[in-house]
């Protein structure tokens, strides 16, 4: 499996150059100095200490930083072990059959194995990366010739697949000077892999002629600095109650794929972000490239009528509409030679209604004459400023998704994104855009690193309060009332009291250029809707049940982590 992709391969290179050049340079440095203790100052101390000695350079490797949850939980950690390496050309043939017998007994390799590595390689290769102290004593204790034991390191993330996509992985590749040091291939791991690495130190020891070491010059030394550790905003408990009502839902609805990311809404930290299917990073050599995509950011779809509380923000923001304007659906509209209806199986036509109840009925038709209202201009500029079809600055890699300019809208296009065809969006910019209208219309990034720490010290932290008013508190307000509609009869007894607001989404997944027969579903919404605090999106992708739509596939997922989420937090009633 080819894990390692062109844009990782030439960073290494480029690290692999910058290390050399590092090499370059100090050994360019150290003749100077000599050249100076020798030369220049000639007769006193460089030819009394430094003439004729002899150099050896150490290279201490940096400790990788570890990965907290945001209440100081280990998720990622490098533990001190052993390797073993082989120098094939030092062990004789006729001792091979020997040598593997042991190595076999103590590292449990089968004995062939170990011959036939033997006699694949003639260069030095690592036989096992990490062995215990134990281990390692064994081996070390039968003093076999062309055996080594090196120090190394193991990465370990004690809760398995826990947050696995939001973690990463590492591998072990060439570090400086050719040593072997473990780079972030995935995830946190890759996006941090500069903090968290560290940089190696460089002592360089003099010996005298009759090889005692000589006393290190200062400017000799370059002391290791070790890799930074990195707070995250997630907490194990929700992550992990977030995951497990994703993976059942995925599975008992026969899905292809899902995520959730349940948000507080005025910090705008992420408190949980689950993809599925996941994989186990201390296993990953292992990990199919499938179960690599994260969902929640890299996943690209139409989200059909989940766009539609954008779509009531713009129209409420642009007083084209108050919430108790009625707009009236009273059968098809053609446009462009296109025919946009309710079918009757939905309960169209929907008849007269009001913002609740155009939320509530989903009103395709309803919300086309929203956005004829609101025109091609101000459509678009709404879907921009909620942040649809542009980067943002996440932590992790995320698709852009995909807003047409507005110069290619037809008036057929302008009705497709009213209900969410035409353009795509990653579950991530829906769970945005919600933040928006559940903080009081106050843009705060997502995001899901808390704290950079050095020393158990925090160095740099990310908070957000308030970045950018993108609509004002009345439209905020108007909106949330009219979104209960949706979730009208569905919020569970406990829950209720609270009040949770939301959209559904149902939309034709899109495979080799054209709809197939299974649907994308999303829930995205929020609560207590008089002060919101947390947002939970859930987003189930190909369930191949019967009646395969958001309300029965995502909305539950959403009810039973939010009652979860309402026991742990105790929030006060309203
Ligand atoms: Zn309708």
């Amino acid at each position: 499996m080819a894990l390692q992709s062109p844009k990782n391969f030439s960073t290494q290179k480029t690290r692999i150059k910058l290390v050399l050049g590092i090499i370059i340079f100090f050994f360019f440095c150290l003749s100077l100095h000599l050249f100076n203790l020798q030369v220049i100052q000639g007769s006193r101390e460089g030819e009394k200490v430094y003439a004729n000695t002899s150099q050896n350079v150490d290279i201490l490797l940096p400790r990788r930083g570890t990965i907290y949850d945001r209440s100081g939980k280990v998720l990622a950690q490098s533990v001190d072990c052993y390797r073993v390496d082989i120098r094939p050309a030092e062990i004789k043939p006729e001792n091979r059959p020997e040598v593997a017998s042991k190595l076999s007994q103590i590292l449990r390799i089968p004995e062939e194995k170990i011959l036939e590595l033997f006699a694949k390689y003639n260069e030095p290769f690592p036989l096992n990366r990490q062995i215990d102290s134990e281990m390692a004593d064994k081996v070390k204790n039968l003093s076999l010739p062309g055996v080594d034991i090196l120090p190394s390191e193991k990465r370990v993330y004690p809760y398995g697949a826990l947050a696995a996509h939001i973690l990463g992985f590492v591998h072990p590749d060439f570090g400086f000077n050719g040593r072997e040091e473990l780079f972030g291939l995935e995830g946190i791991e890759a996006a941090f892999e500069s903090t968290l690495h560290g940089s190696p130190g460089v002592v360089v020891q003099y010996f005298s002629p009759i090889g005692e070491k000589l006393p290190i010059p200062p400017s000799q030394m370059q002391p290791v600095e070790n890799g930074k550790d990195i707070v995250l905003t997630i907490g194990t408990t929700i992550q992990n109650i977030t995951e497990t009502a994703l993976e059942k839902a995925v599975q008992e609805k026969k899905a292809r794929s899902g995520c959730a990311i349940v948000f507080d809404v005025k910090s705008g930290e992420i408190l949980a972000l689950a993809s599925f299917p996941d994989f186990n990073p201390n296993n990953w050599s292992s990990v199919k490239k499938e179960d690599l995509q994260n969902i929640a950011t890299q996943f690209s779809y139409e989200p059909g009528s989940a766009i539609k509380f954008v779509v009531g923000a713009a129209a409420l923001e642009e007083g084209v509409v108050e919430s108790d304007t009625i707009v009236e659906d009273d059968g098809p509209i053609v446009i462009d030679g296109n025919i946009f209806s309710c079918p009757p199986e939905f309960g169209g036509p929907h008849g007269k209604q009001n913002l609740y109840q155009l939320f509530k009925n989903s009103c395709n038709v309803g919300f086309i004459k929203l956005g004829q209202m609101l025109g091609i201009d101000r459509m678009y500029k709404y879907f921009k400023l909620f942040g649809f079809g542009s980067p943002s600055n996440f932590e992790l890699p995320a698709s852009l998704g995909k807003v047409t300019p507005q110069d290619e809208w037809s008036k057929s296009d302008l009705a497709a994104v009213s209900f969410g065809y035409g353009l795509e969006v990653t579950p991530l910019q829906l769970a945005s855009a919600f933040q928006i209208i559940s903080n009081d219309g106050k843009y705060v990034p997502l995001h899901i690193v808390k704290e950079i720490r050095e020393n158990g010290k925090a160095i740099e932290s990310f908070d957000f309060t308030f970045t950018k008013q993108v609509i004002t508190k009345r439209t905020a307000l108007q909106l949330r009332e009219a979104l209960k509609g949706p979730v009208e009869g569905k919020v569970p007894q406990g829950l209720d009291q609270y009040g949770v607001f939301g959209k559904t989404g149902t939309a034709r997944a899109w495979k080799d250029g054209q709809y197939t027969d299974l649907n994308n579903t999303t829930f995205v919404g929020a609560f207590p809707i008089d002060n919101p605090r947390i947002g939970i999106l859930v987003n189930i992708n190909e369930p191949q049940v019967e009646f395969a739509y958001a309300v029965r596939v995502c909305v539950p997922v959403f009810m039973e982590i939010a009652a979860k989420i309402v026991d742990i937090m105790r929030f006060p009633l309203p």
